[in-house]
């Protein structure tokens, strides 16, 4: 049996919890951590999920102010969360469908742009913007009607992996035993790294700063991007009505510094920034949320099952990866691991435990090479965008027009964007 010991949270929630058993124990609290919990116990499997954020339902938004933490949600995602009957129990009143999508080199030349639209696909949208609280609090009322998924509000201590299953001891004094764990214990999990799964990593030196705008002009349903002159990248990205949410990926320095902005001061600031584009596009803003500021990283696991000898773990979420958020598409990626492994757990032969080798490792094929390649693509954008030479810089403007003008590379772009996913 190999022993190993997490490091524990500081904010721990403390519940007393009994030693007793679970199929399966997911164990995270974020969108995909609870997707997956959801969706195992509709599986029919016996699920406890532990997190120390679980002891109280997020609260559904609703009025005028907007979450902080904006998403674009994928086709594939949506179609997971139809899946598991939340989807459709979302105030779609506060979901933004995006039918273009246009993203402007940093040369603000007429030619230096490409634009993907919906209608050009034959698809009815590229993607849904939405707040990360719409869908935490429908996952949140749905787990409290799944009798199958206990919530364990607290964090994982120590965990014991052998050739059964794991027993996961509890900061609370509980203990349970289950067949498989699912890490979704985000970017800095302690089972990734207690298990001894290394994961490749990088800074990329940056801070998305984000915030909610009310503009004067109308977004026309569009997500617009602007590379600007050195590293930095702004994103508009349309919500209901006349607003937007904007992620600026900029130095860590200048985040700090655009924080501390008032109004009139980020007024002159977005008016200088891509030659006025984004105000000419927009029209006048006018702050609508706190704006805050994260740190940007690149990391992807070795593995996404482990221990080698007995694979009782299975990796998801940004637990398993992590990439720049200029393609909008870490949530999605983790939620198409949720899929995945509820299509493999779903269908498994009779005969299969839910933890048996053979299932994890079709999960651990099927998951590497959707990530790879998206980690691998927004890495060479970033890096591509971030290039200071101008001869390097004229390519890159010069590729984008060219890029837009064929038929073929669009629709291959928009297929990747859309991530579809199949469920048996
Ligand atoms: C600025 C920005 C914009 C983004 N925009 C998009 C977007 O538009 N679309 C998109 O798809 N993605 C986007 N992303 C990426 C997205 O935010 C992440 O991929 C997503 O939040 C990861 O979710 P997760 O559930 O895997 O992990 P997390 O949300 O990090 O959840 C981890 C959970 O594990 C719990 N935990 C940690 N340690 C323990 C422990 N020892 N025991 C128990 N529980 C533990 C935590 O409390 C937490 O509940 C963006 C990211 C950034 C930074």
């Amino acid at each position: 049996m190999s022993e190993v010991h997490l490091k524990p949270l500081s904010n721990s929630m403390a519940q007393s919890t009994k030693m007793r058993t679970a199929d399966v124990v997911v164990v995270g609290g974020g969108i995909t951590g609870k997707a997956c919990a959801l969706g195992l116990a509709q599986l029919g499997l016996q699920t406890i999920e532990i997190a120390p954020d679980l002891g109280q339902t997020c609260p559904n938004p609703s009025g005028n102010q907007w979450g902080q933490r904006i998403y674009a949600f994928s086709p594939s995602s949506q179609k997971l969360l139809a899946r598991l009957q939340i989807w459709d129990a979302i105030d779609q009143s506060r979901l933004q469908p995006v039918q273009d999508m246009r993203i402007y080199g940093d040369r603000g030349e007429k030619n230096d742009f490409l634009h993907l639209s919906a209608f050009e696909a034959g698809t009815p949208q590229l993607a849904w913007i939405g707040e990360s609280n719409l869908i935490d609090h429908r996952l949140d009322q749905a787990s409290r009607f799944q009798n199958k998924l206990e919530r364990v509000s607290t964090i994982v201590d120590k965990i014991s992996v052998d050739a059964d299953g794991s027993t996961l001891h509890l900061k609370n004094g509980g203990s349970i035993r289950t067949q498989l764990v699912i890490a979704a214990d985000g970017a800095h999990s302690a089972i990734r790294n207690n298990i001894g799964i290394n994961a490749s990593e990088e800074s990329y030196s940056q801070s998305a700063l984000v915030t909610n705008w009310l503009c004067t002009y109308p977004h026309l349903e569009t997500a617009f991007q602007w590379f600007l002159p050195g590293r930095d990248i702004v994103a508009m990205l349309p919500l209901p009505g006349k607003q937007v949410s904007m992620v600026w990926s900029t130095s860590p320095e200048n985040a700090t510094d655009l924080l501390k902005l008032n109004q009139a001061q980020w007024h002159e600031q977005l008016s200088s920034i891509a030659n006025g584009a984004i105000t000419k596009q927009l029209g006048e803003l006018t702050l609508n949320s706190i704006p805050a500021a994260f740190p940007l990283r690149r990391m992807r696991a070795k593995r996404f099952i482990g221990p080698e000898n007995h694979p009782k773990v299975a990796l998801i979420g940004d637990t398993a990866h992590v990439m720049h958020p200029l393609a909008g598409q870490g949530l999605n990626l983790g939620l198409r691991d949720v899929a995945v492994l509820l299509n493999i757990l779903g269908n498994r032969e009779s005969f299969r435990s839910p933890s048996d080798r053979v299932l994890l490792r079709r999960y651990e094929r099927q998951r590497q090479g959707d990530t790879s390649a998206l980690l691998w693509v927004t890495d060479k954008l970033k890096k591509l965008f971030s290039a200071s030479s101008s001869t390097e810089r004229q390519l890159r403007n010069w590729g984008l027009g060219l890029v837009n003008k064929s038929h073929f590379i669009k629709q291959r772009l928009i297929e990747r964007a859309l991530g579809e996913i199949d469920f048996e």
